[in-house]
């Protein structure tokens, strides 16, 4: 099997035993050259039995206020919208563009954006949307809009193409929002906390690299407490001079990491900390 990413030579690394949501034993296969990890048991399901594990999975908390496998998730939320906002008023995110949720699921994080900040962000779900406040799939316009976040959506995808539709929707000048979990090397361990029933592509700080140059962006920056990335088409010295005056702020404004190239922040080991408390690089 060929990667997904750099169609570098995959092989198979270990597996998995579910026994739940219709999984058995799942195989996941990790490229020699970028470490990018798929299961290939969901590359290899039906759409019908992906559609039926997706929903299984996420339709116990989706319209709650948790998630019972990620404690942080209204926190970051918040610090994710929080984020954006800031981006717009500081010049990283142009403030009357048409900002995209990508996969938005129950579209929290729209509500937030909206109801705290006043600013409008755009909804899209392939499987759960709910009512006439999500775009339809011909609304997916390529290069339309200024911002596209996707937030715990890359580790669901399993096909190339899936991956260029998120890049193919972003403008020519504009940004592409990222919160998943990457590392620098996927464990290969069966009892890993992140590998979710519906969890298929596993991340590492090079295959990430690689995305961000064959897509063309130029620099990234990291907010930590938001645990989301920005990549931009635009030109690297403007970011930079806007993200250096941004830090220089201090108080409770988000601070940036800011890098020429895709931010690879996490370099340690991916795994919980403790069971309530932060999650290095959740997704
Ligand atoms: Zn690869």
């Amino acid at each position: 099997m060929n990667c997904l990413i750099c169609n570098g030579n995959s092989r198979f690394s270990f597996a998995k035993e579910f026994g739940f949501h219709g999984l058995d034993r799942v195989e996941y296969w990790c490229c020699d050259f970028c470490g990018f990890t798929l299961s290939r048991t969901h590359a290899d399901l039906a759409p019908s039995e992906w559609e039926r594990l997706n929903l299984e999975s996420h339709s116990g908390y989706f319209g709650t206020e948790s998630d019972p496998g990620d404690p942080r998730w209204r926190t970051r939320l918040r610090a994710q919208a929080d984020l954006l906002d800031d981006a717009a008023s500081i010049g990283l995110l142009k403030p009357d563009g048409r900002w995209l949720d990508y996969a938005c699921g129950d579209g929290k994080l729209a509500s937030l954006v909206h109801d705290v900040h006043g600013r409008e962000l755009l909804k899209y779900d392939r499987y759960l949307s709910r009512d006439s406040g999500y775009l339809s799939d011909d609304a997916l316009e390529v290069r339309r809009f200024d911002l596209v976040v996707t937030t715990s959506v890359f580790e669901h995808l399993w096909q190339r193409g899936q991956f260029d539709a998120v890049h193919a929707l972003v403008s020519d000048r504009g940004t592409l929002g990222i919160h998943t979990l990457v590392c620098e090397t996927v464990p290969r361990d069966p009892a890993w906390f992140y590998l979710a029933s519906v969890h298929c592509a596993f991340h590492t700080n090079r295959s990430m690299a690689l995305l961000f140059s064959q897509w063309g962006y130029t620099c990234s920056v990291y907010g930590v407490e938001a645990q989301l990335w920005l990549w931009f088409k635009a030109d690297p010295g403007h970011i930079e001079s806007i993200v250096r005056a941004a830090n220089a702020r201090g108080g409770s404004k988000p601070a940036y990491v800011f890098k020429r190239g895709f931010v690879d922040y996490w370099k340690g080991s991916p795994m919980r900390r403790n069971p309530q408390g932060d999650l290095p690089g959740r997704a």
